[in-house]
């Protein structure tokens, strides 16, 4: 089991080792926009649900090479389903911190922060960003179709808790679909929430990516300025082109790879996200031409096939014994 992937080139926080803690995806949430896929293990229990020895052995590994470990920015933990399920991400962190001297930061969907223990647990990390698509309970139903434990109030509760009681960057996420979470009384009912919440940002994105579900549609570019300027704090709107990420790393352009291993590198991504042919040379620092070598050769070996979306072509894992792509 790899826990650890990368390092990337985050659109967000610069060149990242990530370090997924529950592949394959546990969550109390099955968003109709997730890029992961459907969820396997549905809960709102915290629970060892990964070897918290092997994650931490992982990372070990990692550090013993100081070269990648100067060249990143930040280690940002996450999980194919939501991080906070995890009973061992606080000693996740922890080791972390003690051990690599660069920021830590958290993805999470923002659910399990009425928790004061997960509270305590994402204290000693540097950078939160957790989500909120909706304050509107049928409305976080329909986008998140959450845990029938998951209650709306309880979640935006821990939300405003945890920004008095945290003293890192606190960045609230918001993803807004066309039709689902998008309507006059949604934003309204963000923009209160945002008001009581107090994120530092708040980071607006739309479906970007192949989502679980077909009828999860983006917003266009006016619509989510529109959203943006409703919003009380200061709003980055997300965009997904390869040609607003951060510049890339020479020594990570430079470094030589033999085509297996860019066929592995590129699996191991696309296994945690679907990405265009520029995204995958962006994240991973391959020139062009690997990019297309080794996606013809995970092509032709049935491992990936691709998707369209908006106008963009997306490679995709396939899902085993699916030898042909499927568009
Ligand atoms: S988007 Fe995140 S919170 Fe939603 S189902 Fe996927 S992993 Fe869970």
């Amino acid at each position: 089991m790899n826990f650890i992937f990368g390092p990337v080139n985050s659109r967000r926080l610069g060149i990242s080792l990530g370090i997924d803690l529950l592949p394959p995806k546990i969550c109390n949430f099955n968003c109709i926009y997730c890029e992961v896929g459907p969820t396997t293990e549905f809960t709102n229990e915290r629970g060892e649900y990964a070897d918290t020895a092997a994650i931490i052995a992982e990372i070990e590994a990692f550090r013993a090479d100081e070269a990648a470990v100067a060249r990143l920015d930040v280690l940002t933990i996450t999980a194919s389903g939501e991080p906070t399920l995890h009973l061992g991400l606080g000693e996740i962190i922890a080791h972390c911190k003690k051990k690599i001297a660069k920021p830590v930061a958290v993805l999470s969907n923002g659910s399990l922060l009425h928790d004061p223990q997960v509270r305590r647990e994402l204290a000693q990390a540097d950078i939160i960003i957790p989500s909120l698509d909706a304050a509107r309970d049928e409305s976080f139903r329909r986008i998140n179709r959450p845990d029938r434990q998951c209650r709306l109030s309880e979640i935006i509760d821990g939300l405003v808790a945890f920004r008095r009681e945290f003293t890192g960057h606190y960045w609230l996420e918001i993803l807004l679909a066309k039709g689902i979470n998008d309507t006059p009384a949604d934003l309204a009912a963000l923009a209160a929430a945002v008001a009581r919440i107090k994120p530092e940002r708040v980071q607006l994105n739309t479906v970007a990516r192949p989502p679980l579900e077909s009828f999860a549609r983006p917003l266009r570019a006016e619509e989510l300025r529109a959203a943006a300027a409703a919003l009380p704090v200061t709003v980055d709107i997300l965009t997904d082109r390869a040609a607003d990420a951060p510049p890339l790393v020479r020594d990570v352009l430079a470094s030589k790879r033999g085509r297996r291993e860019d066929e592995e590198e590129v699996l191991h991504l696309l296994r945690r996200r679907p990405c265009t042919a520029a995204d995958i040379s962006t994240a991973l620092g391959m020139e062009r031409e690997r990019v297309d070598q080794a996606t013809a050769q995970l092509t032709a070996a049935g491992h990936v096939g691709t998707s369209h979306h908006r106008d963009q072509k997306y490679y995709i894992v396939l899902p085993r014994g699916q030898e042909h792509p499927q568009d």
